[in-house]
């Protein structure tokens, strides 16, 4: 309800009935395009090849990430996602921590992470009653390139003005706090319960190394950007000290195409994502033609806990 009927120039989609505010990308009902496996399921390739996908590292088969775009045209709910021990209680595998890349901004676009210093749970609860729960909320300015963290346990609230490139743990937990009078749910309760008054959440530093820029690195996944320079070997895409596994390749600006032995190629479109996994021949990236030095990758990758950065 709160997204857009028309997503050009992003995605060539016009929607006839309710608005689109999300496109996801890595969802378990999301359908495989090419390859030998055109037509499945994501969910369903993770339960048939999650070693071939994820490598022998993974503490889990299932799959770890949950990619998106999200087109707010109003505000969404401010919420909170449960962290892992919580979201277990309620039986459910993982909790949500979650990363927004802007991909786009206009001037003076916000979002909320986190809470203003003093706020306490009593307060909140009287807040929500009252309609005024905003003025608790800690506001970012958000430009284009920028990372915002938002760690599980975050009041947080995404506002219009920016497109975003959504990272998060592949759970579907989410409690509504306010919803500005919407007629949806509320679980004010459990969003008490799942609310953490201080976290890490913020903007991170981007970390410039030789070939990439590392928008952020924590416990559940990583995110570069990657500078093409003409072609690319997913042999150099791979971190240094980086264990094999699963990576996404998005699109974030250009197009590309993934080529070698053994495989028919692969197009990476516009605002699409390619999946490498940890079993993929060796290949190459490189632009797609008629996209000429256009391409923008973002690389991102799980991340085990265990192994936090
Ligand atoms: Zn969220």
């Amino acid at each position: 309800m709160w997204g857009f009927r028309d997503l050009r120039p992003w995605y060539d989609r016009v929607a006839e009935g309710d608005p689109i505010g999300e496109v996801w990308l890595t969802g378990d009902d999301c359908e495989i395009a090419t390859g030998p496996h055109a037509g499945k399921r994501l969910a369903a390739l993770f339960e048939s090849d999650s070693a071939a996908l994820l490598g022998a590292e993974a503490p889990t088969p299932d799959s770890p990430l949950l990619i998106k775009v999200i087109f707010a045209k109003e505000k969404l709910s401010v919420q909170v996602h449960p962290d892992d021990k919580l979201a277990r209680k309620y039986g459910e595998p993982r909790g949500k921590t979650e990363c927004w890349y802007a991909l786009a901004a206009e001037p003076g676009a916000q979002v909320a992470a986190g809470l203003k210093p003093g706020t306490t749970l009593a307060g909140i609860k009287e807040e929500i009653q009252a309609g005024t729960l905003e003025q608790s909320l800690n506001v970012l300015p958000v430009k284009t390139g920028d990372m915002v963290f938002v760690d599980a346990g975050t009041v947080h609230a995404i506002w219009p003005g920016s497109i975003l490139l959504e990272t998060q743990q592949n759970c579907d937990l989410t409690y509504r706090m306010f919803d500005y009078g919407r007629q949806r749910e509320l679980h004010i309760d459990k969003s008490l319960e799942a609310t953490k008054l201080t976290t890490r959440a913020g903007k991170v530093a981007p970390r410039e190394l030789a070939d990439r820029t590392v928008l952020i690195d924590v416990e559940y996944f990583r995110v570069e950007r990657i500078g093409m320079n003409g072609v690319r070997t997913g042999e150099s895409l791979h971190g240094v000290d980086e264990e094999s596994g699963l990576a996404y390749l998005f699109a974030a600006a250009g197009a590309g195409r993934l080529t070698g032995a053994g495989f028919e190629p692969v197009d990476l479109p516009t605002r699409g994502i390619v999946a490498v996994p940890a079993s993929s021949p060796a290949f190459v990236v490189e632009d797609a033609k008629a996209h000429d030095g256009k391409l923008e990758l973002i690389r991102i990758t799980p991340n085990w806990p265990s192994k936090a950065a």
